[in-house]
C-alpha cells in the first residue's frame, strides 16, 4: 500500500477509498474508513491497515461513527443486487433495495458510488448486452428483440439499436458492407476497445481488440483508427475514469464501467454542439 496516497485519501475523506484500507488512530485506539467524518489526527498518529481484521488484531476497535466494518456488507449488497438484476431484469428500486436490506434512496447512492452507474442504468446495460448477443444467435431481428427481454420492438429501437452503429439487420449479418475503425485506450480496468462506423459507435468493450472485432464482424472492413479517434476515445475515458472498486466481482465492474462510458457518450462535451458519439464517429472518418 502506498501510504502517502492513503493519507491523501484519508485527509480528503475520499469515499472511493472506503473498503481499500482502514485507518487506525493511535491516540483513540479506534480504526475508521477513509471517509470518516471525524476530525483528522496528525499524520504521525495513524497506521494504515489493508484489512479491518489486521487493525483489530493490533488492538484497535471499530469507529462507531463511520462503521468501517459495514463497508464489506455494502459491497456484498451491491454485488447481490447486480446478480438479482442479471437474473430478473429491471427491478424497481424499492424492491431491489428491500431484497438486499437497505432503504431505497440510500441504496441507490451506495450502488452508484460503488459501480459508477445507478441500478436502473446497470439493468439497461445488461439488457443491451443480451440484445447484442441475441442479434447474433436468433433467426431474425424480431426474435432477437424478444429474446433480449423487450416486450415491444419500439423499446429496442429506442434504447439498444442506437448503440449498434449500423442497422440491426446489418449487425446480424456480421457488419456486411460497413467500414469499422477502432482504437484502444488504457483504463484502470484494462484496455478498452472503441470501435465506430461512420454512423456512430458500434462497440465499446473491455478486453477486446481488433482481432475480436474482426471475428464479430466478418462482413466488415476493419481498419485501425487515426490519432483523432484515439484522442477522443481517451477524452471519453477520462470523463468517467475513477479508481475501480476492488471489492466488486470483475464482471460487475466491467459491465458498469462500459455503461458509464456509453452514458458519457450521450453528453455533449464543453464547447461542442455534437455529442462525443458523433465526434468519435466523424474523427478522421472520410469513408
Ligand atoms: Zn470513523
Amino acid at each position: 500500500m502506498d501510504e502517502d496516497l492513503a493519507w491523501i485519501a484519508f485527509a480528503s475523506r475520499d469515499r472511493d477509498a472506503d473498503g481499500r484500507f482502514v485507518v487506525a488512530v493511535h491516540t483513540t485506539r479506534i480504526y475508521c474508513r477513509p471517509s470518516c467524518p471525524a476530525r483528522r489526527p496528525a499524520r504521525c498518529n495513524v497506521t494504515f491497515y489493508k484489512q479491518a481484521a489486521d487493525a483489530r488484531a493490533a488492538g484497535y476497535r471499530s469507529c462507531r461513527r463511520c462503521l468501517p466494518d459495514a463497508v464489506a456488507r455494502d459491497a456484498t449488497a451491491v454485488a447481490h443486487a447486480a446478480t438479482l438484476l442479471a437474473r430478473d431484469g429491471a427491478v424497481p428500486l424499492a424492491r431491489l433495495a428491500q431484497a438486499v436490506g437497505y432503504a431505497p434512496h440510500h441504496f441507490q447512492r451506495l450502488f452508484k458510488r460503488a459501480t459508477g452507474v445507478t441500478p436502473a442504468a446497470y439493468a439497461r446495460a445488461l439488457r443491451s448486452n443480451r440484445a447484442v448477443a441475441a442479434l447474433a444467435a436468433e433467426n431474425s431481428v424480431t426474435d432477437a428483440i424478444y429474446a433480449a427481454g423487450h416486450d415491444a420492438p419500439s423499446r429496442f429501437y429506442a434504447a439498444d439499436a442506437p448503440r449498434l452503429g449500423m442497422a440491426p439487420s446489418v449487425w446480424r449479418h456480421g457488419g456486411e458492407g460497413e467500414t469499422i475503425r477502432w482504437t484502444m485506450v488504457a483504463t484502470g480496468l484494462g484496455p478498452l476497445l472503441v470501435a465506430t462506423t461512420t454512423r456512430g459507435l458500434c462497440r465499446i468493450a473491455l478486453h477486446e481488440d481488433g482481432t475480436t472485432l474482426a471475428a464479430r464482424f466478418p462482413g466488415a472492413t476493419i481498419t485501425p483508427g487515426d490519432a483523432a479517434l484515439q484522442d477522443l476515445a481517451r477524452r471519453i475515458v477520462t470523463l468517467v475514469e475513477r479508481p475501480p472498486r476492488g471489492d466488486l466481482p470483475p464482471e460487475i465492474r466491467d459491465t458498469a464501467f462500459q455503461e458509464a462510458i456509453w452514458q458519457a457518450l450521450t453528453t455533449t462535451p464543453p464547447g461542442e454542439t455534437r455529442s462525443y458519439a458523433e465526434l468519435v464517429a466523424t474523427a478522421g472518418g472520410t469513408d
